[in-house]
């Protein structure tokens, strides 16, 4: 009840696409009786929480906020929401996205927009952007609705809408979390992680949503370590990089602020603050908007009206049913949104035989000068700080006639996406407008711990 009424009061946030509330209920009826049966109860026993709808989850629709996936019921569930429910957690919902993940404000979503929970000290009524793609997990998380939510990363995904939300978000090392049923968008790229109200709340979640599977030929083979019990925010000896290269123009001057209050904090924390230089920085965001429409351009080729959701048969004027290819153009033609169409003309552009060395070679060689950048950084430092995005949350509307300037929001995310790292994004401080901005921490690979205990200082 409680929940229903929290989802009737916060509706106009548009946040959930599928509310499950009887799920929740099961799992704290299951954390009761075990707990009556004496059994161990997992480490997220009982916890409610929204899972993006880019997670297949067995029985209840997954869409990805598309037209196309309508009416698509799994028959499985993704291997990350199992861990979670697994550990005791229970699912509240679907929550809305950008559809296929594309898009930094939730503006691209089939099922309208996500409104974030804040709003500017004196501007009035106007609706914010809670980010994307994961702004239907940032708003319910940054509104109480939901104790913690799922999110993918890809290029920013999870860290842009923290930091618009004022929550905290990490995108662990590429491979920690396995991409098995989840909803392909760049599959070199896509990660999943945790988005909660503390850097804590991110140690226990990702422990539980981590682990090898065999299920993902990219799944890293590692053990699991116990984040939340080695949290420290005791920094000594710890070295933070201060890359020069994302002083960019057009940094708003509050960003620059809270990135100075970081480093302070982290000094007082013990840590010693290095500059350090990572000098391709500037080819990452186009590199990205490359590599990033490529894979979706071949993934998405799945959508074909055969084998998931939404289906077109056009019938000619004298009732004669479509071939399959009018089957396939009419499907897509109506199930894609004009994000996903614009990424799937650019994608096999720069695939096609004409253009493939000029772009889709280039960028590849730009993300593996990008990582080469970050190996060399990590000889002088132990993780890097950095804005998380240019700017605090922008009004719902102002960019959406502008792709090239929704992309420029991603600017400070994405290096790490193309290296792999772990990075996250943690609150810093609130703007004059009384809008949180956030900081982002990237680490060495395959160390979550040096992120979550910097982030632990500055939250
Ligand atoms: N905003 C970026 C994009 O549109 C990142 C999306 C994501 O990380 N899923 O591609």
């Amino acid at each position: 009840e409680a929940f229903n009424a929290a989802v009737a009061g916060a509706g106009a946030l548009n946040a959930f696409i599928v509310a499950t509330p009887e799920k929740a209920m099961e799992a704290a009826e299951r954390v009761d009786a075990d707990r009556a049966a004496g059994r161990d109860l997992g480490p997220m026993a009982g916890v409610p929480i929204g899972m993006k709808d880019l997670f297949a989850t067995e029985g209840v629709p997954t869409t990805a906020a598309s037209h196309i996936l309508e009416g698509f019921v799994p028959r499985y569930e993704s291997t990350v929401s199992q861990n979670l429910w697994n550990a005791g957690a229970g699912m509240l919902g679907k929550l809305n996205l950008d559809q296929f993940a594309m898009g930094s404000s939730n503006e691209t979503s089939h099922f309208g927009n996500v409104v974030s929970p804040w709003r500017r000290k004196d501007g009035g009524d106007t609706d914010l952007a809670p980010g994307g793609s994961s702004g239907g997990s940032s708003a319910a998380v940054a509104a109480r609705i939901a104790a913690a939510a799922t999110g993918t990363d890809t290029g920013g995904s999870i860290r842009q809408p923290a930091a618009f939300t004022g929550i905290c978000g990490i995108k662990p090392t590429y491979g920690r979390c396995s991409r098995w049923g989840v909803v392909a968008f760049a599959s070199s790229l896509d990660q999943a992680g945790p988005m909660a109200r503390s850097v804590e709340d991110c140690a226990i979640m990702l422990g539980a949503m981590a682990g090898f599977d065999p299920k993902d030929a990219t799944s890293l083979d590692l053990p699991v370590p116990d984040w939340e019990a080695s949290l420290s925010d005791d920094l000594r000896g710890r070295k933070v990089g201060i890359p020069r290269e994302y002083r960019m123009e057009g940094t708003d001057p509050e960003i620059l602020e809270s990135w100075e209050r970081g480093k302070e904090w982290l000094r007082d924390a013990g840590a010693e603050i290095v500059d350090i230089s990572l000098p391709h920085t500037k080819y990452a965001l186009p590199a990205y908007y490359i590599i990033a429409p490529a894979e979706a351009s071949s993934n998405l080729a799945r959508y074909d009206g055969v084998r998931y959701g939404l289906r077109e048969l056009p019938v000619d004027a004298a009732g004669k049913g479509a071939g399959l290819q009018d089957m396939y153009a009419a499907t897509r033609a109506a199930g894609f949104g004009d994000e996903v169409k614009r990424r799937i003309l650019i994608g096999t552009y720069v695939l096609s035989a004409g253009f493939y060395d000029a772009y889709y070679n280039q960028a590849q060689k730009i993300r593996t000068l990008i990582a080469r950048d970050f190996e060399q950084a990590w000889a002088e430092c132990d993780v890097i700080l950095a804005p998380t995005t240019p700017t605090a949350s922008f009004p719902l509307g102002d960019k959406t006639d502008d792709p090239l300037a929704m992309y420029l929001n991603d600017v400070f995310a994405v290096p790490a996406s193309l290296a792999g790292l772990p990075a996250m994004s943690v609150p810093a401080m609130l703007n004059g407008d009384g809008l949180p901005l956030g900081l982002q921490l990237v680490g060495k690979p395959f160390d979550e711990q040096g992120v979550l205990d910097a982030g632990l200082a500055i939250e």
